[in-house]
Protein backbone atom coordinates (compact mmCIF):
# COMPACT_ATOMS: atom_id res chain seq x y z
CA UNK A 1 0.00 0.00 0.00
CA UNK A 2 2.93 2.14 0.80
CA UNK A 3 4.67 1.63 -2.35
CA UNK A 4 1.76 1.94 -4.22
CA UNK A 5 1.15 5.41 -2.83
CA UNK A 6 4.67 6.42 -3.09
CA UNK A 7 4.02 5.02 -6.95
CA UNK A 8 1.00 7.37 -7.46
CA UNK A 9 2.87 10.30 -5.95
CA UNK A 10 5.66 10.28 -8.14
CA UNK A 11 3.59 10.06 -11.20
CA UNK A 12 1.47 12.96 -9.96
CA UNK A 13 4.65 14.89 -9.14
CA UNK A 14 6.03 14.10 -12.64
CA UNK A 15 2.88 15.36 -14.63
CA UNK A 16 3.63 19.17 -14.55
CA UNK A 17 7.44 18.24 -16.12
CA UNK A 18 5.75 15.55 -18.87
CA UNK A 19 3.10 18.10 -19.38
CA UNK A 20 5.21 21.09 -20.52
CA UNK A 21 6.54 21.33 -23.93
CA UNK A 22 9.73 20.65 -25.73
CA UNK A 23 9.81 24.65 -26.01
CA UNK A 24 9.50 25.85 -22.07
CA UNK A 25 11.89 22.84 -20.82
CA UNK A 26 14.67 24.69 -23.54
CA UNK A 27 14.02 27.91 -22.10
CA UNK A 28 14.21 26.50 -18.35
CA UNK A 29 17.40 24.75 -18.58
CA UNK A 30 19.10 26.77 -21.26
CA UNK A 31 21.52 27.33 -18.90
CA UNK A 32 23.37 24.13 -19.05
CA UNK A 33 24.31 24.22 -22.05
CA UNK A 34 25.19 28.02 -23.18
CA UNK A 35 28.38 27.98 -24.14
CA UNK A 36 30.57 30.11 -21.23
CA UNK A 37 33.37 30.94 -23.65
CA UNK A 38 31.29 32.97 -25.38
CA UNK A 39 29.27 35.98 -24.10
CA UNK A 40 29.68 38.74 -26.80
CA UNK A 41 28.83 38.78 -30.29
CA UNK A 42 32.69 40.03 -31.56
CA UNK A 43 34.08 36.54 -31.07
CA UNK A 44 36.34 35.27 -33.96
CA UNK A 45 36.79 32.30 -36.12
CA UNK A 46 40.26 31.43 -33.54
CA UNK A 47 37.66 32.12 -30.57
CA UNK A 48 34.86 28.96 -32.47
CA UNK A 49 37.59 26.45 -33.54
CA UNK A 50 38.18 24.61 -29.84
CA UNK A 51 34.77 24.72 -29.31
CA UNK A 52 33.44 22.60 -32.84
CA UNK A 53 37.23 20.47 -32.37
CA UNK A 54 35.95 19.28 -29.14
CA UNK A 55 33.47 17.64 -30.70
CA UNK A 56 35.68 15.32 -32.11
CA UNK A 57 36.19 13.78 -29.10
CA UNK A 58 32.00 12.34 -29.19
CA UNK A 59 31.31 9.64 -31.20
CA UNK A 60 27.97 11.80 -32.27
CA UNK A 61 29.50 14.02 -34.57
CA UNK A 62 31.51 14.16 -37.08
CA UNK A 63 33.29 17.49 -37.66
CA UNK A 64 35.10 18.10 -40.76
CA UNK A 65 36.12 21.01 -43.19
CA UNK A 66 33.58 22.75 -45.33
CA UNK A 67 36.54 24.47 -46.89
CA UNK A 68 38.44 27.56 -46.88
CA UNK A 69 37.86 31.48 -46.70
CA UNK A 70 39.22 33.30 -49.05
CA UNK A 71 42.11 34.01 -46.37
CA UNK A 72 42.46 30.60 -45.51
CA UNK A 73 40.56 30.16 -42.64
CA UNK A 74 39.01 26.87 -42.09
CA UNK A 75 34.73 26.64 -42.35
CA UNK A 76 33.85 23.75 -39.97
CA UNK A 77 30.94 21.50 -41.27
CA UNK A 78 29.69 19.27 -38.23
CA UNK A 79 27.16 16.62 -38.81
CA UNK A 80 25.00 14.95 -36.16
CA UNK A 81 22.65 12.34 -36.57
CA UNK A 82 22.03 8.93 -39.24
CA UNK A 83 18.12 9.81 -40.44
CA UNK A 84 16.13 11.01 -43.18
CA UNK A 85 15.63 13.91 -43.98
CA UNK A 86 19.34 15.74 -44.07
CA UNK A 87 19.05 19.03 -42.87
CA UNK A 88 21.52 22.22 -43.33
CA UNK A 89 21.72 24.66 -41.07
CA UNK A 90 24.34 28.15 -42.00
CA UNK A 91 24.93 30.97 -39.85
CA UNK A 92 27.07 34.23 -40.36
CA UNK A 93 27.36 34.50 -44.07
CA UNK A 94 27.35 37.78 -42.86
CA UNK A 95 30.52 38.47 -40.35
CA UNK A 96 28.95 40.69 -37.99
CA UNK A 97 25.81 38.67 -37.56
CA UNK A 98 26.90 36.21 -35.13
CA UNK A 99 23.92 35.43 -32.88
CA UNK A 100 22.68 32.35 -34.51
CA UNK A 101 26.50 31.11 -34.11
CA UNK A 102 26.32 31.39 -30.47
CA UNK A 103 23.03 29.24 -30.42
CA UNK A 104 25.01 26.86 -32.29
CA UNK A 105 27.16 26.68 -29.87
CA UNK A 106 24.61 26.17 -27.32
CA UNK A 107 22.99 23.45 -29.45
CA UNK A 108 26.25 21.56 -29.73
CA UNK A 109 26.50 21.36 -25.78
CA UNK A 110 22.93 20.19 -25.78
CA UNK A 111 23.50 17.58 -27.84
CA UNK A 112 26.68 16.58 -26.23
CA UNK A 113 25.06 15.84 -23.04
CA UNK A 114 23.00 13.12 -21.90
CA UNK A 115 21.03 12.19 -18.47
CA UNK A 116 19.19 15.49 -18.58
CA UNK A 117 15.46 14.06 -19.34
CA UNK A 118 16.37 15.15 -22.75
CA UNK A 119 17.84 11.59 -24.22
CA UNK A 120 14.64 10.63 -25.92
CA UNK A 121 14.80 14.31 -27.84
CA UNK A 122 18.17 13.24 -29.11
CA UNK A 123 17.66 10.15 -29.87
CA UNK A 124 14.50 11.08 -32.22
CA UNK A 125 16.94 13.87 -33.50
CA UNK A 126 19.65 11.80 -34.56
CA UNK A 127 16.88 8.70 -35.95
CA UNK A 128 14.50 11.05 -37.72
CA UNK A 129 17.03 13.36 -39.46
CA UNK A 130 20.38 14.33 -40.20
CA UNK A 131 21.66 17.44 -39.47
CA UNK A 132 24.40 19.43 -40.82
CA UNK A 133 26.07 22.67 -39.60
CA UNK A 134 28.27 25.24 -40.41
CA UNK A 135 28.70 27.47 -38.11
CA UNK A 136 30.76 30.60 -39.40
CA UNK A 137 30.41 30.95 -42.92
CA UNK A 138 32.20 34.24 -43.12
CA UNK A 139 35.48 34.14 -40.50
CA UNK A 140 37.09 36.46 -43.20
CA UNK A 141 33.79 39.15 -42.48
CA UNK A 142 33.77 37.99 -38.64
CA UNK A 143 37.53 39.01 -38.63
CA UNK A 144 36.70 42.55 -39.56
CA UNK A 145 33.29 42.68 -38.14
CA UNK A 146 31.86 43.77 -41.61
CA UNK A 147 29.21 41.97 -43.42
CA UNK A 148 31.07 41.14 -46.57
CA UNK A 149 33.55 38.87 -46.84
CA UNK A 150 37.63 39.61 -47.82
CA UNK A 151 36.81 40.03 -50.83
CA UNK A 152 34.54 42.97 -49.96
CA UNK A 153 31.68 40.69 -52.14
CA UNK A 154 28.04 40.26 -50.24
CA UNK A 155 28.23 36.62 -50.28
CA UNK A 156 24.49 36.53 -50.14
CA UNK A 157 24.56 38.54 -53.99
CA UNK A 158 26.79 35.65 -54.93
CA UNK A 159 25.23 32.98 -54.93
CA UNK A 160 24.58 32.78 -58.96
CA UNK A 161 27.93 34.25 -60.02
CA UNK A 162 29.92 32.36 -57.10
CA UNK A 163 33.24 34.39 -57.21
CA UNK A 164 33.98 34.09 -53.31
CA UNK A 165 35.15 30.78 -51.92
CA UNK A 166 32.42 31.50 -49.27
CA UNK A 167 29.78 31.08 -51.66
CA UNK A 168 31.10 28.14 -53.49
CA UNK A 169 31.08 26.28 -50.60
CA UNK A 170 27.30 26.88 -49.62
CA UNK A 171 26.29 25.73 -53.19
CA UNK A 172 28.22 22.95 -53.10
CA UNK A 173 26.98 21.73 -49.64
CA UNK A 174 23.42 21.91 -50.91
CA UNK A 175 24.19 20.39 -54.27
CA UNK A 176 26.07 17.37 -52.88
CA UNK A 177 23.87 17.12 -49.19
CA UNK A 178 20.58 17.77 -50.81
CA UNK A 179 19.11 18.51 -47.65
CA UNK A 180 15.46 18.81 -47.45
CA UNK A 181 15.38 21.68 -44.88
CA UNK A 182 18.10 24.98 -44.36
CA UNK A 183 18.26 27.06 -41.68
CA UNK A 184 19.57 30.60 -43.13
CA UNK A 185 20.89 32.28 -39.89
CA UNK A 186 21.12 35.98 -39.91
CA UNK A 187 20.61 39.34 -37.59
CA UNK A 188 18.53 42.50 -39.13
CA UNK A 189 18.06 45.82 -37.75
CA UNK A 190 17.12 45.79 -33.71
CA UNK A 191 14.78 48.78 -34.91
CA UNK A 192 12.51 46.91 -36.57
CA UNK A 193 8.99 47.02 -35.53
CA UNK A 194 6.72 44.06 -35.86
CA UNK A 195 4.32 45.88 -37.86
CA UNK A 196 2.92 49.45 -37.06
CA UNK A 197 2.96 48.61 -33.45
CA UNK A 198 5.07 49.60 -30.18
CA UNK A 199 6.62 46.07 -30.42
CA UNK A 200 10.29 45.51 -31.55
CA UNK A 201 10.63 42.92 -34.03
CA UNK A 202 12.89 40.67 -31.88
CA UNK A 203 12.55 37.26 -34.69
CA UNK A 204 11.84 37.64 -38.21
CA UNK A 205 11.25 34.74 -40.41
CA UNK A 206 10.90 34.57 -43.76
CA UNK A 207 9.84 31.63 -46.40
CA UNK A 208 12.21 33.05 -49.52
CA UNK A 209 10.28 33.31 -52.76
CA UNK A 210 11.69 31.66 -55.65
CA UNK A 211 10.50 34.22 -58.31
CA UNK A 212 9.18 37.45 -58.63
CA UNK A 213 5.94 36.76 -58.76
CA UNK A 214 6.23 35.04 -55.13
CA UNK A 215 4.45 31.98 -56.41
CA UNK A 216 4.03 29.08 -54.14
CA UNK A 217 5.06 25.34 -54.37
CA UNK A 218 4.95 22.35 -51.81
CA UNK A 219 9.01 23.29 -50.86
CA UNK A 220 8.20 26.86 -49.99
CA UNK A 221 5.17 25.73 -48.71
CA UNK A 222 7.06 23.16 -45.87
CA UNK A 223 8.97 26.56 -44.89
CA UNK A 224 6.11 28.25 -44.20
CA UNK A 225 4.53 25.36 -42.52
CA UNK A 226 8.14 25.58 -40.48
CA UNK A 227 7.77 29.06 -39.64
CA UNK A 228 4.33 28.29 -38.19
CA UNK A 229 5.33 26.00 -36.00
CA UNK A 230 8.38 27.81 -34.50
CA UNK A 231 6.83 30.86 -34.24
CA UNK A 232 4.49 29.51 -32.11
CA UNK A 233 6.63 28.51 -29.61
CA UNK A 234 8.29 31.61 -30.17
CA UNK A 235 5.19 33.55 -28.73
CA UNK A 236 5.17 31.99 -25.50
CA UNK A 237 8.15 34.06 -24.51
CA UNK A 238 7.96 36.89 -26.88
CA UNK A 239 4.66 37.71 -27.62
CA UNK A 240 3.86 39.78 -30.39
CA UNK A 241 7.64 40.49 -30.96
CA UNK A 242 8.03 37.51 -34.08
CA UNK A 243 7.21 39.40 -37.58
CA UNK A 244 7.97 38.45 -40.92
CA UNK A 245 10.75 39.62 -43.52
CA UNK A 246 10.37 41.03 -47.26
CA UNK A 247 9.66 38.38 -49.21
CA UNK A 248 10.49 40.61 -52.53
CA UNK A 249 12.84 38.17 -54.51
CA UNK A 250 16.22 38.89 -54.84
CA UNK A 251 17.84 36.70 -57.55
CA UNK A 252 21.55 36.70 -56.30
CA UNK A 253 20.54 35.35 -52.49
CA UNK A 254 21.15 32.30 -51.50
CA UNK A 255 17.42 31.85 -49.87
CA UNK A 256 15.97 32.32 -53.04
CA UNK A 257 17.83 30.22 -55.01
CA UNK A 258 17.55 27.35 -52.13
CA UNK A 259 14.67 27.06 -52.26
CA UNK A 260 14.38 26.92 -56.02
CA UNK A 261 16.93 24.20 -55.97
CA UNK A 262 14.49 22.19 -53.88
CA UNK A 263 15.69 22.70 -50.25
CA UNK A 264 12.63 24.43 -47.93
CA UNK A 265 14.54 27.46 -46.41
CA UNK A 266 13.68 29.04 -43.25
CA UNK A 267 15.75 32.11 -42.93
CA UNK A 268 15.49 33.57 -39.50
CA UNK A 269 16.77 37.15 -38.37
CA UNK A 270 17.75 38.26 -34.96
CA UNK A 271 16.93 41.80 -34.23
CA UNK A 272 16.75 43.91 -31.22
CA UNK A 273 15.61 43.11 -27.69
CA UNK A 274 15.69 46.11 -25.08
CA UNK A 275 18.47 46.51 -23.09
CA UNK A 276 20.05 43.22 -24.71
CA UNK A 277 22.65 45.10 -26.69
CA UNK A 278 24.61 41.91 -27.02
CA UNK A 279 21.64 40.16 -27.95
CA UNK A 280 22.15 37.12 -25.37
CA UNK A 281 18.52 36.81 -24.53
CA UNK A 282 17.88 36.37 -28.39
CA UNK A 283 21.11 33.83 -28.58
CA UNK A 284 18.46 31.94 -25.90
CA UNK A 285 15.31 32.80 -28.24
CA UNK A 286 17.30 31.31 -31.20
CA UNK A 287 18.18 28.20 -29.49
CA UNK A 288 14.82 27.61 -28.58
CA UNK A 289 13.41 27.96 -31.90
CA UNK A 290 16.05 26.01 -33.74
CA UNK A 291 15.40 23.11 -31.61
CA UNK A 292 11.81 22.82 -31.73
CA UNK A 293 11.93 23.47 -35.25
CA UNK A 294 14.02 20.50 -35.68
CA UNK A 295 12.01 18.48 -33.34
CA UNK A 296 9.04 19.22 -35.75
CA UNK A 297 11.05 18.42 -38.46
CA UNK A 298 11.83 15.01 -37.01
CA UNK A 299 8.24 14.25 -36.18
CA UNK A 300 7.09 15.25 -39.20
CA UNK A 301 4.32 17.85 -37.13
CA UNK A 302 5.23 20.72 -39.37
CA UNK A 303 2.79 19.06 -41.68
CA UNK A 304 -0.42 19.40 -40.19
CA UNK A 305 0.43 23.52 -39.99
CA UNK A 306 -1.78 25.78 -42.10
CA UNK A 307 0.45 28.11 -44.11
CA UNK A 308 -2.09 30.91 -43.81
CA UNK A 309 -0.96 31.16 -40.16
CA UNK A 310 2.55 32.61 -41.56
CA UNK A 311 0.83 35.20 -43.56
CA UNK A 312 -0.76 36.46 -40.56
CA UNK A 313 2.40 37.59 -39.04
CA UNK A 314 2.96 41.31 -39.33
CA UNK A 315 5.16 42.42 -41.53
CA UNK A 316 8.84 44.44 -40.65
CA UNK A 317 8.21 47.88 -40.61
CA UNK A 318 10.34 50.97 -39.63
CA UNK A 319 8.76 52.60 -36.63
CA UNK A 320 11.21 52.70 -34.16
CA UNK A 321 14.50 54.70 -33.04
CA UNK A 322 16.74 53.51 -30.30
CA UNK A 323 15.64 56.07 -27.98
CA UNK A 324 12.81 58.74 -28.36
CA UNK A 325 12.50 61.85 -26.55
CA UNK A 326 8.76 63.10 -26.59
CA UNK A 327 7.33 66.73 -25.78
CA UNK A 328 10.28 68.45 -25.52
CA UNK A 329 10.56 72.16 -26.31
CA UNK A 330 13.48 74.47 -27.69
CA UNK A 331 14.18 77.83 -27.17
CA UNK A 332 15.44 79.98 -30.42
CA UNK A 333 15.42 83.10 -29.41
CA UNK A 334 12.62 83.36 -27.31
CA UNK A 335 10.54 81.61 -29.34
CA UNK A 336 9.20 77.88 -27.77
CA UNK A 337 8.40 75.39 -30.10
CA UNK A 338 7.93 71.68 -28.63
CA UNK A 339 9.86 68.75 -30.62
CA UNK A 340 9.86 64.87 -30.37
CA UNK A 341 13.47 64.46 -30.92
CA UNK A 342 14.37 60.60 -32.37
CA UNK A 343 18.03 58.88 -31.85
CA UNK A 344 19.99 56.08 -33.26
CA UNK A 345 23.12 54.15 -31.87
CA UNK A 346 25.37 53.05 -34.05
CA UNK A 347 28.56 50.66 -33.31
CA UNK A 348 31.62 51.67 -34.07
CA UNK A 349 34.50 48.98 -34.28
CA UNK A 350 37.52 49.36 -32.07
CA UNK A 351 41.06 48.75 -34.49
CA UNK A 352 40.79 44.93 -33.40
CA UNK A 353 36.64 44.63 -33.63
CA UNK A 354 36.88 42.61 -31.01
CA UNK A 355 34.81 45.57 -29.47
CA UNK A 356 33.22 48.44 -30.21
CA UNK A 357 32.05 52.06 -29.18
CA UNK A 358 28.57 54.03 -29.89
CA UNK A 359 27.97 56.86 -32.25
CA UNK A 360 24.54 58.45 -31.59
CA UNK A 361 22.77 60.70 -34.40
CA UNK A 362 19.79 62.93 -33.92
CA UNK A 363 18.27 61.21 -36.51
CA UNK A 364 14.66 62.93 -36.27
CA UNK A 365 13.08 65.93 -35.13
CA UNK A 366 9.36 67.71 -34.80
CA UNK A 367 6.01 65.40 -34.28
CA UNK A 368 7.46 62.03 -34.17
CA UNK A 369 4.31 60.61 -32.73
CA UNK A 370 3.47 57.99 -34.78
CA UNK A 371 7.21 56.45 -34.21
CA UNK A 372 8.10 54.33 -31.15
CA UNK A 373 11.22 53.97 -29.40
CA UNK A 374 13.28 50.69 -28.40
CA UNK A 375 13.38 53.50 -25.27
CA UNK A 376 11.39 56.68 -24.90
CA UNK A 377 11.49 59.61 -22.14
CA UNK A 378 8.06 61.37 -21.92
CA UNK A 379 10.04 65.11 -21.45
CA UNK A 380 6.73 66.53 -20.33
CA UNK A 381 7.53 69.83 -21.43
CA UNK A 382 11.09 70.09 -20.56
CA UNK A 383 13.22 72.70 -22.26
CA UNK A 384 16.43 71.13 -24.11
CA UNK A 385 19.65 72.87 -22.74
CA UNK A 386 23.37 72.44 -22.57
CA UNK A 387 25.46 71.40 -19.78
CA UNK A 388 25.53 74.96 -18.38
CA UNK A 389 21.63 75.08 -18.84
CA UNK A 390 21.48 77.95 -21.58
CA UNK A 391 19.59 77.07 -24.05
CA UNK A 392 20.81 74.25 -27.20
CA UNK A 393 19.22 73.75 -30.47
CA UNK A 394 19.82 70.02 -31.26
CA UNK A 395 20.74 69.42 -34.97
CA UNK A 396 19.51 66.84 -37.27
CA UNK A 397 22.67 63.93 -37.97
CA UNK A 398 24.35 65.75 -35.01
CA UNK A 399 25.43 63.85 -31.89
CA UNK A 400 22.83 63.72 -28.93
CA UNK A 401 24.59 65.42 -25.90
CA UNK A 402 22.10 67.52 -24.29
CA UNK A 403 20.32 68.08 -20.84
CA UNK A 404 16.28 68.47 -20.54
CA UNK A 405 15.72 71.23 -17.63
CA UNK A 406 12.32 71.09 -16.01
CA UNK A 407 11.63 74.34 -13.64
CA UNK A 408 15.47 75.15 -14.04
CA UNK A 409 15.87 71.97 -12.69
CA UNK A 410 18.19 69.16 -14.86
CA UNK A 411 15.94 66.18 -15.19
CA UNK A 412 17.06 64.27 -17.91
CA UNK A 413 20.90 63.81 -19.04
CA UNK A 414 21.39 62.52 -22.00
CA UNK A 415 24.69 61.73 -23.35
CA UNK A 416 25.98 60.33 -26.82
CA UNK A 417 22.54 59.08 -26.69
CA UNK A 418 21.85 57.54 -23.88
CA UNK A 419 19.40 58.89 -21.40
CA UNK A 420 20.24 59.41 -17.56
CA UNK A 421 17.25 60.54 -14.91
CA UNK A 422 18.44 62.80 -12.64
ZN1 LIG B 1 22.47 38.82 -43.09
Amino acid sequence: MKHRLLVVFLFVMSQPILAQNLAQRLHDSYELYQEKSITFRRFKQKDLLPLTDKLKNNAQFQVSEAGKSFEGRSIPLIKYGKGAPPVLLWSQMHGDEATATMALLDIFNFLSASGDGFDEFRKKLAANSTLYFVPMLNPDGAERWQRRTAQEIDMNRDALRLQTPEAQILKGLQQSLKPSFGFNLHDQSPRYSAGNTPNVATISFLATAYDYARSMNTVRERSMQLIVSMNRELQKFIPKQVARYSDEHEPRAFGDNIQKWGTSIVLIESGGYKNDPEKQYIRKLNFIAILTGLEAIANGTYNRENRAEYEKLPQNEKYHFDLLIRNARINQNGKITTVDVAVNRAEINNADATGFTYKSTIEDLGDLSVFYGVEEINAQGALITDAQGKAFLPHLNETATFQLQLSQKTTWDVKNGFAEKK
